[in-house]
């Protein structure tokens, strides 16, 4: 790899958000990024970080963050590659304003992750999805382009399939425990959620059924053909910061003895291509032997919030095995997927 210390700027939209803050995090003192430019809303635009943005994670914020001045969510001045971070209110209609002057937006918004030229990238999965690219300058006219990752929930739930699609996916079905995190800030009212279970996510079970087909579709014609698995989700909110836990059922193909599925959960580390980049984690799935394990408040930060955690495999008397998964919503299910992503499009000379 050749890529020279320091010598891409970057920039975040949505850099006042939970996910901007994160990106903002992860990509300071980042090897080949060099964060430049921020934006966000009306409310923020003008000000200095520091005083349009509530810094609420555990890091502290970099310094020369705080005096950054807010631009506003347009292309004049922002540099070529641009993470973004921001509400799906807004994303659709700014992401494809980045992309036509030229941008490449890497995004955390929904709003383009179905459409059939854009990546819905997972690099330890897909990565020959980025062929879509091709389609997308074409069809589009854009000189920039767009790639996304998946929804949180979805990221964690195709990473901790993926050691098993050797054995052919039949059908899974899950039910999530999701953080309060992933609703953003600031998210569900403590009255709502301290002390509860909210069994409902607008939008997420379709977004978990339909996202994870595409992740794990093949290429074919410059499209991808959806994988034929079928999925059943439910999803659910609950008292927990950070960390979605993933309760999974998965029905397969070929017939296989425990220990093979172990051994694969064991042995699996993604392309090596992959492997080598700054953000990637040495095990992106672990698998943990205590019978407890995972839980959120030990396992969700092994790796820096990049792996993905599983455990509890044992036979399924309605599909083939169950298991627990989890993963951390904000850095594997958002930031950290996204600059994986960057990552990776580097490596392959795509920016
Ligand atoms: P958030 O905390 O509510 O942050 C939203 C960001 O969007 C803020 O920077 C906000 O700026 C900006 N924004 C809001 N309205 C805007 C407007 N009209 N024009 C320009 N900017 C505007 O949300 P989040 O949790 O970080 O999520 C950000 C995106 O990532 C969403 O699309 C979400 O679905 C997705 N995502 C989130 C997670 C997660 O775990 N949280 C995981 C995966 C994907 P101001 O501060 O100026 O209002």
């Amino acid at each position: 790899m050749t890529i020279s210390s320091k010598s891409i700027d970057v920039g975040v939209l949505g850099a006042t958000g939970t996910v901007g803050q994160e990106l903002i995090t992860l990509l300071d003192g980042h090897p080949w990024f060099n964060l430049t430019w921020l934006a966000a809303s009306q409310r923020s635009e003008g000000r200095r970080y520091a005083d349009a943005a509530q810094w609420r994670l555990p890091a502290s914020r970099p310094e020369h963050i705080s005096e950054m001045i807010v631009n506003a969510c347009a292309p004049p001045g922002a540099p070529k590659l641009i993470f973004s971070g921001l509400d799906a209110s807004v994303a659709g209609d700014v992401e494809a304003t980045f992309a036509e002057a030229g941008h490449t937006v890497i995004s955390n918004a929904k709003n383009h992750r179905m459409d059939a030229d854009v990546p819905l990238l997972v690099p330890e999965i897909n990565q020959n999805h980025l062929e879509l690219l091709t389609n997308q300058s074409n069809q589009r006219g854009w000189s920039g382009r767009i790639v996304t990752n998946p929804n949180c929930s979805t990221i964690i739930l195709t990473m901790a399939l993926a050691p098993l699609l050797s054995f052919g996916l039949r059908a899974v079905n899950v039910t999530t425990l999701q953080a309060i995190s992933g609703a953003g800030y600031p998210g569900v009212a403590s009255l709502d959620i301290v002390g509860n279970v909210i069994p409902f996510i607008n939008g997420e079970e379709e977004k978990m059924e339909a996202e994870t087909k595409k992740v794990f579709g093949s290429l074919k014609d410059g499209a991808v053909r959806p994988h034929d698995v079928a999925i059943s989700a439910h999803t659910t909110r609950v008292p927990v910061i950070n960390g979605h836990t993933l309760m999974i059922s998965v029905g397969l193909n070929r017939q296989a003895k425990i220990e093979e599925l172990l051994r694969t959960f064991r042995d699996f580390s993604g392309p090596p291509k992959v492997a080598t980049l700054p953000n990637a984690p040495k095990n992106p799935v672990i698998y943990l032997e205590q019978p407890d394990r995972p839980q959120p408040k030990l396992d969700v930060e092994l790796n820096h919030g990049m792996t993905v955690t599983v455990g509890r495999l044992r036979p399924c008397p309605l599909l083939d095995f169950k298991f627990v998964a989890l993963g951390h919503n904000t850095i594997r299910g958002a930031a950290g997927a996204a600059v994986l992503n960057a990552e990776l499009m580097c490596a392959d000379g795509l920016i």
